[in-house]
């Protein structure tokens, strides 16, 4: 593919926006494996060819078509689609037309950068003249993720339900890989038994998600925790535990975060990763709390129109996170009979924990909202050390981090930052070992939470 460098500034926003997925083929950025399968899978059940592109594959393209001073998740995701589009390329030949394709790459409004990945990206695939054609289908937080105009009108809410379902089983797998692994009978038991649950769960979900029969696909889950649990050696004393949280790409992408819980564990930890739902309720909380204060303020200056308007967005945002919430109870209920699988903490109560003290506001945004509560509820649920993961220069974990530093010391338990880009910090691993010897101790002295 030939690149040239002039700028079409209509492109960002022709070619940038919400399209009809119909007879093209979604491309979906892997960022946790998963829970990306699964969605694939749930748009191929509603008739959308849904694709998870390899990652990683395309770093070094990532990096040539990047300044550097991007975020780490911006030169990743922008290797991937270029890799993508180059093997698709060599793949069909003449055939290949890059206007079959969606490539998909959401976007939030906050005070970051993440808002700008997809006008970035667009431009580069632009200095492409190939790649022109190649439309960027974009979801955003300004609208709670809403999917109008991508899908038939009568389909946009159920495929919400069910891509919504998707994730939170998704996080379900992935704690149950977090809650086994370091407890198996045999090393690689865990990987190769999660591997084949989660092709068993896509096909589940592309038989079951159109018709949102979460049952039969809950059923299929259970099976598979009985299975997951026969993994686990009895003899296997309980590990210490240790809490992730951080910049949702980073923390989920094992590549870019250098496996950071395969290291963890081979200190001798057990792990629990922040969830991806807990990211999907906290944009739909927002936009409630939004709605609820433009409300408040239309009411005092008695102007009816505002008023009409947010009062309808209240019980648009209000219901997505009452449906996604009790969604989300429906499932660990299930599953949490059968395994001790830690839950997720609700939204409310983690702007209540920012609340306390003042420590910082969700009128600011921006995941720090999550990690900062999420950090102070793992030290008080008995959690034996917090890891905060995320890309070099990330501004909300960087707020995190200066946050709650001061306040881990004084509650004793042992914290760390790990930011992360291309390249790999020589003294990583000796800093990940010694804060498991801290955590170690802190285990030794108060024991653990248990998850139930
Ligand atoms: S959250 Fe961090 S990594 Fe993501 S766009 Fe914002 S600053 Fe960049």
């Amino acid at each position: 593919m030939e690149s040239d460098k002039i700028i079409d500034f209509q492109s960002l926003t022709k070619n940038v926006g919400r399209f009809s997925l119909r007879e093209k083929t979604c491309l979906i950025p892997q960022m946790n494996r998963i829970g990306g399968h699964l969605l694939a899978a749930t748009f191929r059940a509603f008739g959308i060819h849904g694709k998870v592109m390899d990652t990683y594959k395309g770093l070094d393209l990532g990096v040539e078509y990047t300044s550097g001073k991007e975020c780490y998740p911006c030169q990743i995701t922008t290797g991937d689609i270029l890799h993508f589009m180059k093997m698709e390329e060599e793949r069909l030949g003449d055939e290949f037309d890059p206007g079959d394709y969606i490539y998909f790459m959401p976007e939030a409004d906050g005070p970051c950068r993440f808002g700008m990945y997809n006008k970035y990206q667009r431009i580069v695939l632009d200095s492409f003249p190939k790649l022109k054609n190649l439309k960027i289908g974009s979801l955003t937080t300004k609208d709670g993720y809403s999917m109008d105009g991508m899908f038939e009108k009568q389909q946009v809410r159920d495929l919400r339900k069910s891509g919504y379902f998707s994730v939170v089983v998704g996080d379900v797998l992935d704690r149950l890989l977090w809650r086994i692994r370091p407890y198996e009978k045999e090393p690689g038991m865990t990987d190769e038994f999660i591997e084949r649950s989660m092709h068993a769960m896509e096909a589940s979900f592309e038989t079951h998600a159109a018709d949102k029969n979460f049952d039969n696909i809950l059923d299929k889950l259970e099976e598979i925790i009985k299975d997951g649990t026969k993994i686990i050696d009895p003899g296997i004393p309980p590990k210490p535990l240790i809490g992730i949280v951080g910049e949702i790409y980073l923390r989920a992408h094992t590549h870019a975060n250098q496996d950071i819980i395969r290291v963890l564990e081979r200190y001798g930890a057990e792990v629990v990763n922040a969830s991806i739902a807990e990211w999907v309720n906290y944009t739909s909380y927002d936009k409630l709390r939004d709605a609820k204060t433009g409300f408040r303020l239309s009411l005092k200056q008695l102007r009816f129109g505002p008023m009409k308007k947010h009062l309808k967005d209240i019980l648009s945002y209000g219901g997505d996170l009452f449906y996604q919430e009790y969604r989300q109870r429906q499932t660990y209920k299930r599953v949490r009979p059968l395994i001790n699988l830690a839950e997720d903490h609700k939204v409310a109560h983690l702007e209540d924990i920012l609340k306390e003290k003042d420590l910082f506001n969700f009128d600011a945004g921006t995941e720090a909202c999550l990690s900062i509560p999420g950090i102070i509820q793992y030290a008080r649920e008995g959690y034996n050390g917090v890891i905060n993961v995320y890309p070099f220069t990330c501004m909300p974990s960087t707020i995190t981090s200066s946050i709650v530093k001061p306040l881990m010391n004084k509650l004793g338990v042992p914290y760390m930052d790990t930011p992360y880009d291309a390249s790999s910090q020589p003294g990583r691993e000796g800093a990940i070992r010694t804060f498991m010897y801290q955590a170690t101790q802190h285990f030794k002295r108060h024991g653990r939470k248990n998850h139930n």
